[in-house]
């Protein structure tokens, strides 16, 4: 069986550098009804268009209509499924079984994965579910090695399994801090990120006293998960018959959906060819975008205070992303920008293939050929320079 390299889409560019690096298939959002309500997402007119692309290369991409559902909702959700039977998905990612039901009952033939939202921690489950109807089931993350190697033992049906990326602290699907602080629906898409926030302790009788919880000098971050990183277990999940490894971070940039994507497409593949080892290259690239630096969660054993980054919430970011290359001929490399570059800056260009090259800043051209001293994001430019690109490799400053 052919395992699947499911990567985020955000939005439109974010799609291409997920297939321009080796996604097999993509996961996206319209604009209402998925759970990431401040990504980007898509129209359906840019659905039209991600869908046209996807197929002609090959390529698979699911639309999530994953938020769990209020009575009001289903008026406009039925106008928004009629409007993505036309756009034609090759999957719907479905939390809420009232979503599902509804959508059966509208004769919508899209084939229904369950989202990691829905929580399903067993194969019992997983049964229920393909009953249903469910063509896939995306595990919850919570799940040791054991667990979902019994639950592919024991189900028929296909399985996702998160493998990169941000982690919920409480289970999927049953947080309600955002709820709870903001009055913003974590299920709803609206969560506010409080697991992230810097706790301190107040004794009742003593309101306005703030009591410091700290592991040192710096406080704590109590709930703050670090991010998901299973890249070790890539070939026992593939050996485990799972038929899709996902990576999280619809909101990340599209140079984190590229690079994530690369690192994992070069995994997978090494491991298909039965020559798995880990390659340190593959880690350094993975510290060159932003994490929370990285823990195998609830994978290895059960997730324990190793899982948490207590000093700090920020990210991690070891890269700054500047452009993306449109083109080489004739040794001009014509890039489009996406941060500022300045003479003498030393940059890296990263190509789909994972390789790498070093290129210092001596001229930088605009496309009337004339010189400037630095670039300004979303204007194209070029270099010269003596190697052959590839069009869509990134152009980036390793900090
Ligand atoms: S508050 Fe944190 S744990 Fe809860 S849903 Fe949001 S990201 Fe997940």
């Amino acid at each position: 069986m052919k395992v699947e390299l499911l990567s985020p889409a955000g939005n439109m560019e974010k799609l291409k550098a997920a297939i321009n690096f080796g996604a097999d298939a993509v996961y996206l959002s319209g604009k209402d009804f998925g759970l990431r309500a401040s990504a980007d997402n898509f129209t359906i007119e840019e659905m039209y268009e991600a869908f046209s692309l996807l197929h002609s290369k090959g390529k698979k991409g699911y639309v999530t209509v994953n938020i769990y559902a209020r009575n009001y909702d289903f008026n406009e959700l039925g106008f928004y499924l009629d409007q993505l039977k036309e756009v034609s998905p090759d999957a719907l990612i479905v939390s809420d079984p009232g979503v599902f039901k509804f959508i059966r009952d509208r004769k919508i033939e899209i084939p229904i994965h369950i989202s990691t939202q829905a929580n399903i921690t067993n194969y019992m489950a997983v049964k229920f579910w393909q009953q249903l109807g469910a063509e896939r089931i995306v595990l919850a993350r919570e799940l040791t090695r054991e667990e979902i190697r019994f639950i592919a033992e024991n189900v028929k049906c296909e399985l996702e399994v998160f493998v990169h990326g941000a982690m919920c602290i409480s289970h999927s699907g049953r947080c309600v801090l955002s709820n709870y602080f903001n009055k913003k629906d974590s299920n709803r898409g609206e969560c506010t990120h409080p697991c992230r926030w810097k706790y301190h302790l107040v004794e009742e009788t003593r309101p306005g006293e703030y009591l410091p919880v700290f592991e040192d000098e710096r406080g704590t971050y109590i709930y703050n998960s670090k991010d998901l990183c299973l890249i070790e277990h890539v070939g026992e999940l593939i050996d485990m018959g799972i038929k899709s490894l996902k990576i999280e971070g619809r909101m990340k940039s599209s140079m984190y959906t590229a690079v994530v994507t690369g690192v994992y497409r070069q995994v997978i593949d090494a491991a298909l060819k039965g020559e798995f080892k880990v390659d340190e290259k593959w880690i350094r690239l993975l510290n060159t975008v932003s994490n929370r630096t990285y823990t195998k969660g609830f994978y290895a054993d059960e997730a324990d205070e190793s899982s948490i980054n207590y000093k700090t919430s920020s990210y991690v970011r070891g890269s700054d992303f500047l452009g993306v290359v449109t083109a080489y001929k004739d040794g001009r490399l014509n890039f489009h920008c996406k941060g500022k570059i300045n003479m003498g800056d030393k940059l890296q260009i990263l190509t789909p293939d994972m390789d790498e090259f070093i290129l210092k800043v001596d001229e930088i051209y605009d496309l009337n050929g004339e010189k400037v001293e630095f670039t300004k994001p979303n204007y194209d430019y070029f270099f010269k320079y003596d190697i052959d690109i590839p069009e869509n490799s990134i152009i980036r400053r390793i900090l």
